[in-house]
């Protein structure tokens, strides 16, 4: 029974620690005896704690505001000017890497993009190559690195099992292996559930039990929070809905084999198809975007056919798990005013009426490089202590 004595104060100790960084998190800096109190701990064990998250450089102490009397206690926060986290966003149409402080917020000019290399070596070298350029700040400690990928990921190993509209990464370990290129701590998340990590702490999820974020770009991601938890599935693989069927026979081929999948018909890759269609030429996805930002109005049968169809998708994720708030990342939404208000009749249309009671459709503000940030940050404090995930 030796190891078990020894054990338990260290992991009770170790929780404490971690529960310590989530209230900060959560609520931003507080002096130690409101640390103590929000975290419900007694104040010498708060003290304990405090002193073991200031010296593995994961908080640091901050002059509080000044007040008219007294001297006022200093303030306990997030490392923000000693530490820094890096997030990678490893995507189809181009890869970001920015520096962010404990708390989430980006560094001022820390983010680099660049285009997506045509392959696997190739964009470690380029990610490689930008990461050191940040990691390279003087004063600074670089204390791990999030890496967002699209498609399936294996949550266990960190493999990149299946990505439809980016095959080279299949079978690779990218968070692995540019953490061991950079010496660094390195997690995978899955792009979606990397954009609800961060529409929960940094945007308008906080507190949100039940919600979904609908990602659609070169293809169409879902992340799910259900009773307060991601929905992850048994290999981590939940939440494709970018390759459910919409048209069963003679649709479209999809990057993941298949044919008519949801992507295919409802993606901004569809939209162009539908422009180049109506023009009589070959138009990519970013001159598509182009001319909708430009005369929209010139394009409404196109947009509008793209929106009905992605209404299936926001429907079917309304019926299936009674979200209270479905965010959505469109490109079309942000460059069409009518985009969101004909999505919104079609998705009426086909969800059953009580689930779409008291659900919103709103413009996510959470993004795919704040995704990755938040992944890096919650590896950190998973790695104080396992247990309840609070994110
Ligand atoms: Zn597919």
């Amino acid at each position: 029974m030796k190891s078990l004595t020894h054990w338990r104060p260290q992991l009770v100790g170790r929780l404490n620690e971690r529960h310590i960084l989530c209230v900060l998190q959560a609520l931003g800096p507080m002096s130690r005896a409101e640390v103590a109190r929000r975290s419900g701990v007694s104040p010498p064990t708060a003290s304990k704690a405090v002193a073991s998250l200031l010296s593995a450089g994961l908080i640091e102490e901050v002059a509080p505001p000044e007040v008219s009397r007294g001297r006022p206690a200093p303030l306990l926060r997030l490392a923000v000017e000693r530490a820094q986290v890096l997030g990678v966003v490893i995507d189809a149409d181009g890869c970001t890497v920015v520096a962010a402080a404990l708390d989430g917020t980006p560094h001022a000019h820390a983010t680099r993009d660049v285009p997506t290399a045509s392959s696997y070596p190739a964009l470690l070298d380029d990610l490689r190559r930008d990461c050191a350029e940040l990691i390279a700040r003087p004063g600074v400690a670089t204390l791990a690195v999030g890496v967002s990928l699209p498609g399936l990921i294996d949550d266990r190993t960190g493999l990149g099992v299946l990505s439809p509209n980016l095959h080279f990464t299949d079978g690779k370990t990218p968070a692995r292996d540019l953490g061991e290129l950079l010496g660094l701590d390195a997690v995978l998340v899955q792009e979606s559930r990397g954009i609800c990590l961060a529409e929960r702490l940094y945007g308008q999820a906080g507190g949100l039990k039940d919600f979904a974020v609908i990602d659609v770009g070169v293809g169409i991601g879902l992340g799910v929070f259900s009773g307060g938890r991601p929905l992850i599935g048994q290999t981590g693989h939940a939440g494709e809905i970018g390759h459910i069927t919409i048209v069963p026979d003679g649709g479209a081929a999809c990057g993941c084999g298949n044919t008519g999948c949801l992507e295919t018909v409802a993606a901004d890759g569809a939209f162009a198809a539908r422009v180049a269609r109506k023009l009589g030429r070959v138009v990519a996805i970013p001159e598509a975007l182009d001319l909708v930002a430009a005369r929209p109005a010139d394009f409404r049968g196109e947009l509008d056919e793209t929106a009905r169809y992605l209404a299936i998708g926001v429907a079917a994720v309304v019926n299936l798990f009674n979200p209270a708030t479905v965010f959505l990342q469109s490109r079309l939404m942000e460059r069409d005013p009518g985009f969101l208000p004909a999505l919104l009749a079609a998705t009426a249309k086909r969800t059953l009426p009580p689930a779409l009671t008291g659900c919103r459709l709103l413009p996510a503000t959470g993004t795919k490089p704040q995704g990755a940030i938040a992944a890096a940050i919650r590896h950190l404090t998973n790695a104080v202590a396992h247990g309840h995930d609070p994110v």
